[in-house]
C-alpha cells in the first residue's frame, strides 16, 4: 500500500473523527481541517499522539492550501438545530467550503469527496429514494439553508468535473448515528437515548409515525472510503445508508426498552418542512461498492448508548 496524505474538512466532527481514525489505521497521513462550531476535540483526542495525524484550526470558507493526495469535504453542520443557528453560515461552509476545496483539488490533482446527504431528496415524493429521484426541496423554508446549500455543492463538484475533469465523488449519506454524536445536537437518537437514561419525557415530533433508517457510523464510514478507492469513472452521487426503516415512535420504544428506562413519551409539534419518510435505495452502492450495512439497529444503539452512558458520568452530557 502506498501512504497517502489525505485532508478530512469536518474531521473533528462526528462522522469525521471515525473517518481519521479509519485513515490513520490503514497507514496514511490524516490532516484533520476544522472550526469547530459543532466538533469537539475530545473526538480526536486519542489521535493527537500519531505522528501522521494534524489537526489544523481552520475555517473552509477561507482558501487552504496545503500538498494533498485525498480530500474529504466533511466540513458542515449536520444536524437541523445547530445548522439552523447561522443559517447564513450554513450556506457559506457549503458553497465558499465547495469552491475553495474544489480549487485546492485542481491545483494538487487530488481527488476529492463530498459528504453530501438525504436532504438533497427534501421531503420525497419518491419512496424509497434513488439517485435519479431530484427532489423535493422547499427552497425558502428553514431547512433551505442546509438542504440548498449541499444540492449548490452537488452541483459545483459536477461543474468542476466537466469543466476541469476534476477526479471527483459524491456520496449521499442517509441518517447516522454512533459514538462521537453531539450531545446536544438535538437529533433523534441523541435526545432519545440521553432522554431515557436521565428517565426524562422522551419527545416524539408530529405523531411519531414518521420514518427514517439509521446507518451505524463505522458502516457508513466504510461506504465513504469505498466511494474514493473507486475508478475515476465513477464519481456518483452514490446514496449510502441502512435501508431498514424504522418510525419514531418504534425507535422511541427500542431505546426505552435497551436503556430500562421508565420515560413517558410526550408528543410534540412537528418541526417545518420535516420529511415524512426517508429510507435510501443502496442498489448502486451495493454494485458499485461491494457494500452493504452490516451493523443491525439493535447492536449499534447499544454501542452507542454506552457512549452517552460514558459522557454522562464525567459530566459532558
Ligand atoms: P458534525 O456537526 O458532527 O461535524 C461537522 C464538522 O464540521 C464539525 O466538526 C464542525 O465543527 C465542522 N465545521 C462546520 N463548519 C465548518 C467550517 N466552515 N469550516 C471548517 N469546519 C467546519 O456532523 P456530522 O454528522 O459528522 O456530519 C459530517 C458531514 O456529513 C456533514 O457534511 C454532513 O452534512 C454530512 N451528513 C451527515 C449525516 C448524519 O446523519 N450524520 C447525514 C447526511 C450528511
Ligand atoms: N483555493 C484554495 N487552495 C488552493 C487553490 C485554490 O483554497 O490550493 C481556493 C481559492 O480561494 C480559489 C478557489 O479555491 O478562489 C477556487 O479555485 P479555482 O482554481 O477553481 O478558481 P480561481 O477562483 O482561482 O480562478
Ligand atoms: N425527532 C423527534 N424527537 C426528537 C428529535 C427528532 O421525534 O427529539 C424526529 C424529527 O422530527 C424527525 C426525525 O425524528 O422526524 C429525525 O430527526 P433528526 O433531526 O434526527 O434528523 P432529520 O430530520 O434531519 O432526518
Amino acid at each position: 500500500m502506498t501512504r497517502k496524505n489525505i485532508l478530512v474538512t469536518g474531521g473533528g466532527g462526528f462522522l469525521g473523527s471515525h473517518l481519521c481514525e479509519r485513515l490513520l489505521n490503514e497507514g496514511h497521513s490524516v490532516i484533520c481541517a476544522d472550526n469547530f462550531f459543532t466538533g469537539n476535540k475530545k473526538n480526536i483526542e486519542a489521535l493527537m499522539d500519531n505522528r501522521r495525524f494534524e489537526l489544523l484550526r481552520h475555517d473552509v470558507t477561507f482558501p487552504l492550501y496545503v500538498e494533498v493526495d485525498e480530500i474529504y469535504n466533511l466540513a458542515c453542520p449536520a444536524s437541523p438545530v445547530h445548522y439552523q443557528k447561522d443559517p447564513a453560515q450554513t450556506v457559506k461552509t457549503c458553497v465558499h467550503g465547495a469552491i475553495n476545496m474544489l480549487g485546492l483539488a485542481r491545483r494538487t490533482g487530488a481527488k476529492i469527496l463530498q459528504a453530501s446527504t438525504s436532504e438533497v431528496y427534501g421531503d420525497p415524493n419518491v419512496h424509497p429514494q434513488v439517485e435519479e429521484y431530484w427532489g423535493n426541496v422547499n427552497p425558502i423554508g428553514e431547512r433551505a439553508c442546509y438542504d440548498e446549500g449541499k444540492r449548490a455543492a452537488e452541483t459545483l463538484f459536477m461543474s468542476y468535473r466537466r469543466q476541469c475533469n476534476l477526479r471527483i465523488k459524491i456520496v449521499r449519506i442517509f441518517n447516522t448515528y454512533g459514538p462521537n454524536m453531539h450531545p446536544n445536537d438535538g437529533r433523534v437518537v441523541s435526545n432519545f437515548i440521553l432522554q431515557a437514561l436521565r428517565n426524562e419525557p422522551i419527545t416524539i415530533y408530529g405523531d411519531g409515525s414518521q420514518t427514517r433508517s439509521f446507518c451505524y457510523c463505522t458502516d457508513l464510514i466504510d461506504a465513504m472510503v469505498r466511494m474514493m478507492n473507486t475508478g475515476d469513472e465513477i464519481t456518483g452521487p452514490v446514496n449510502i445508508g441502512n435501508p431498514v426503516e424504522f418510525t419514531m415512535l418504534q425507535l422511541a420504544g427500542l431505546v426505552k426498552e435497551l436503556t430500562s428506562s421508565r420515560s413517558e413519551l410526550v408528543f410534540k409539534p412537528l418541526p417545518s418542512d420535516d420529511p415524512r419518510q426517508r429510507k435510501p435505495d443502496i442498489t448502486k452502492a451495493k454494485q458499485l461498492l461491494g457494500w452493504t450495512p452490516t451493523t443491525p439497529l439493535e447492536e449499534g444503539l447499544k454501542r452507542t448508548i454506552a457512549y452517552f452512558e460514558d459522557l454522562l458520568r464525567s459530566g459532558e452530557a
